[in-house]
């Protein structure tokens, strides 16, 4: 079984729902080539994903992702969005621990396995993202930094729980700053990646596990990077949000 290739939108904390449903207008005007084995996701922020579901209806291998949820199951998080709430309104995948909110929002590696767990247990699909600082990828311990990202918050689950999952590898020195890794940084570290997983679930799994690269991926670079082989599309931010440049995107998956 081929894995998927995913091109992915994090619109992060940007655009009203006029600007957002003009740029879906606008993406979906440009021819797009989704493949069998290929998928577009929007991650689109919490108020606007009914609205974008509804508006994906009839549409082929495009789904709708939340970007964050609570590590709670339900009751006194006031302000908070649980796993059921977006499995009730048919949400595909949950972005969950972008570096942002890692950052900003002091969530560790064993919040994340409680996230995890959660979207599992109702059906949704993780994208889980790990990656390093700049500070770590120049003292050169990028790889033991990651791989401990990946155990401390995914080595519980079960082989068929990791079977097809998705993981975004996004160095934080390239996310947002027009700093792309090389395409040989990223093929090196998704290599690692898959050896990880490889190593603790045999290959099988880690063949089946979907890997995106993000940081500063646009129309221009995107072929490159995703020509790699351990490299399965892209998670990407500003570049989202021009309906050209994700069209492009779209269309640099391989096949
Ligand atoms: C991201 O938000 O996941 C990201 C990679 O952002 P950008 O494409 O803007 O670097």
């Amino acid at each position: 079984m081929m894995r998927k290739q995913i091109a992915a939108a994090n619109w992060k904390m940007n655009l009203t729902l006029a600007q957002g449903e003009a740029l879906l207008n606008d993406l979906f005007a440009i021819p797009t080539e989704l493949g069998e084995n290929q998928e577009a996701v929007l991650g689109i922020p919490f108020p606007y994903l009914t609205t974008v579901k509804d508006k994906l209806s009839g549409k082929q291998n495009i789904y709708i992702a939340a970007q964050n949820c609570y590590s709670k199951r339900s009751g006194a998080y006031t302000g908070e969005v649980s796993v059921e709430m977006l499995q009730s309104i048919g949400v595909d995948y949950v972005i969950l621990g972008h570096s942002e909110r890692r950052e900003y929002f002091n969530e560790s590696n064993s919040m994340l396995a409680d996230k995890v767990n959660l979207c599992l247990e109702f059906g949704l699909k993780p994208i889980f993202c790990c990656g390093e600082a700049l500070d770590i990828r120049e003292a050169g311990t990028q790889n033991s930094y990651v791989e401990t990202q990946l155990i401390e918050s995914l080595f519980h689950l079960t082989p068929e729980q990791l079977t097809n999952f998705v993981i975004a590898y996004e160095p934080i020195w390239a996310i947002g700053t027009g700093k792309t890794a090389s395409s040989e940084q990223a093929q090196e570290m998704h290599a690692h990646i898959r050896s990880v997983f490889a190593a603790k679930y045999g290959n099988a799994v880690a063949d089946s596990i979907s890997i995106l690269y993000g940081g500063s991926v646009k129309a221009a670079n995107a072929k490159e990077i995703f020509g790699q082989p351990d490299v399965d599309g892209g998670l990407v931010g500003g570049a989202s949000l021009i309906a050209e440049e994700f069209a492009a995107i779209i269309n640099s998956l391989k096949k």
